[in-house]
Parts: structure tokens; sequence; C-alpha cells
């Protein structure tokens, strides 16, 4: 039997016997967001909770890429396992994604502890938002230790996003403070760990200065963590190990006073939210098509039935 036709249970067992191939698959499948992707949540939820979310974010060009790539050499040169799952709205890629683009990645293309796909979500409900945390918990599941999260800080989504992992590097680059392209009050928020990436180039010292001083005027409480400020070249990997050591300073930190168990909850709250929000949209699109909405629209029109009633029968069956 080929792996397009076996069942999800199988799937998900090949996957966490680390067949890649399977684990792709079951990606596919969360993208489409049908009810097999309803499926592996339900394999997957029970499972999770021992692996370590990271997100990468920050304009387009700023270095993320290679930046993860630089961090996939150096993680792998610890020995340890990693997933990276690049998101990508603006992505051309509609599904099975390869990383097409992004070259460097594929120096590791062939490596077995790495697992490296790019995201695009066709008709998974709620989009992005809820298709990464999906996917995220799916590589958790299957033992990942640790999964890398790329995503452009740029719009709104992407940033809430990034923002949603256990920590948060925002990757920047000289000059930042001049740049009009980033959502830079949102990343100020996310961030756990500031990267000035092309640090080779002018302009690092003065960025490392403005962003002090935002996080001065930004009244952390004096026990909280304060993000540190590293500068990296990502593309000779300087500067990539002491990143490393301090993602993972953050994650002892926020272990240790109990943040980390608060984000968690708060997350996956979030996601129930939104998953409940928009089955309800959802659902009112369905019966907002109907012929006895067509009825009442007319019966609102000729001003016979107020909209508030029409909408409670509308809406009668629906919310108790
Ligand atoms: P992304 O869009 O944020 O993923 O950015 P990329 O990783 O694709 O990098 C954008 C460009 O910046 C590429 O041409 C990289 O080679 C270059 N780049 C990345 N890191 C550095 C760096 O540390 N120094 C310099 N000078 N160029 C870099």
């Amino acid at each position: 039997m080929s792996r397009r036709s076996l069942p999800v249970p199988d799937l998900f067992a090949a996957a966490c016997d680390h067949d890649r191939a399977a684990l792709a698959r079951l990606l596919s499948l969360l993208e489409r967001g049908d009810d097999e992707a309803r499926q592996i949540s339900r394999l997957a939820h029970p499972r999770s909770g021992n692996g370590y979310l990271v997100g990468y974010t920050g304009a387009p060009g700023a270095g993320k890429s290679t930046l993860t790539s630089a961090t996939i050499g150096h993680v792998r040169s610890l020995g340890l396992e990693l997933a990276v799952l690049a998101i990508d709205p603006s992505s051309p890629f509609t599904g099975g994604a390869i990383l097409g683009d992004r070259v460097r990645m594929q120096d590791h293309a062939t490596d077995p502890g790495v697992f490296i796909r790019s995201m695009a979500t066709r008709g998974h409900l709620g989009g992005l938002s809820l298709a990464t945390p999906e996917a995220a918990r799916l590589m958790d599941a299957v033992g990942k230790p640790w999964t890398i999260i790329e995503t452009v800080g740029v719009g709104q989504v992407e940033v809430e996003i990034a923002g949603k992992a256990d920590t948060t590097v925002v990757v920047v680059n000289p000059g930042w403070g001049d740049s009009v392209q980033a959502n830079k009050a949102g990343l100020m928020e996310i961030a756990d760990v500031f990267v000035i990436n092309k640090a080779d180039r002018k302009g690092a010292d003065e960025t490392r200065r403005d962003l002090e001083q935002m996080l001065d005027l930004s009244d952390l409480p004096h026990d909280a963590w304060r993000p540190p400020i590293l500068a990296c070249v990502a593309v000779d990997g300087a500067g990539v190990p002491e990143l490393w050591d301090t993602i993972g300073r953050h994650r002892a930190f926020i272990t240790d006073s109990g943040e980390l168990a608060r984000r968690r909850s708060f997350r996956i709250r979030e996601e129930l939210r939104e998953i409940v929000a928009r089955r309800l949209e959802q659902r009112a699109r369905e019966l907002t098509g109907g012929s006895r909405w067509d009825e009442l629209g007319e019966q609102v029109v000729a001003r016979q039935v107020d909209p508030w009633s029409a909408a409670d029968e509308m809406l009668a069956g629906v919310i108790a």
C-alpha cells in the first residue's frame, strides 16, 4: 500500500518511528484541514508537551532562513534533532512544498536528524493561525525535541504566530530603527531574544542602543526576563552558538519561573477559543445561505421583523 492511501493512525505510527515521508504526508493532510486533520490532532495532542518551540521572526530579507540554517548546523553539531517549519503566507507554494527557494537549508535536506518543511494552508479552517500550532504539536508528538518556526514578522497574524512560541527570537538588521516595513511595536512585544543579524554591516551598535532604549521604556517588572540583544553574522555562523545558548537560558528561566507553563496554558486556551469562533463563523455562513435566510431577509427589508429578532430566529438551535 502506498503512503498516500495509508490511514492516518498508520501514518502517525510510522512518523513516530522516524519515517520522514509519513511525517511529510501528515503535514500535507494538516494543511488541507479536513477530517483527517482532525484525526491527526486527536492523535497528536495527548502525546505532545515534551518538545520545545522556538520562533524566528523578522522582516523579509533580515536573514531568518540563513540564521535558521546556521542554527540547524549548530544544533546538529550538538547531536540534537530538530524540525523546522517555515511559514510564509505570501509563499507561492500550495501545500507539499519543497524549500526550493531556501537553497541554504537544502544543505540539511538529507540529514535524517532534521525535518524541514515549508507550510502553506489551502483549506484549513482558521488558516495559518490554527494550522501552525497543529503542525508544531505534530512535530512534538512524533518526538522532535526542538522545533523552529520561521515566520515573516510583517503582518499582525504572522507576528501573532511567531509570538506563540515558547521562546521567540526577533531578527533585525543594522538600521532597523529607520525601517518602515517591520511591525516594530508588535515585534517588541513578543521578543524574548533580539538578534541583530548582518552585524558585519555598519550601524549594528546604533541599532543595539535603539533597542536597549526601547526596552528601557517598556517598563519590564524588575524580576522579568529582559530580552538579550545578540549580534550575529548568519552567513558565516558567527554568534549562532551564543544565540542557541541564550535560547537555552531563556528556556531554563521560564521553566523555573512557571512562565512556560502559563504561556502554554494561555496558548492552548486561545487556540480552543479560536476553533470555537471559526466553527461558529462557518456555521453562520452556512445559515446565511439557505431559503429561510432569504425569507427572513425580505421580512427585515419590508420592516415586518427587526434585524435582532431575525438573527435570534436564525440562531435558534445553534446557540441555546
Ligand atoms: P529572510 O528573508 O529573512 O529569510 O532572509 P535570507 O536568509 O534569505 O537572507 C537575505 C539576504 O541576506 C541573503 O542574500 C543572505 O545571504 C543575506 N544575509 C543573511 N545573513 C547575513 C549576514 O549576516 N550578513 C550579510 N552581509 N548578509 C546576510
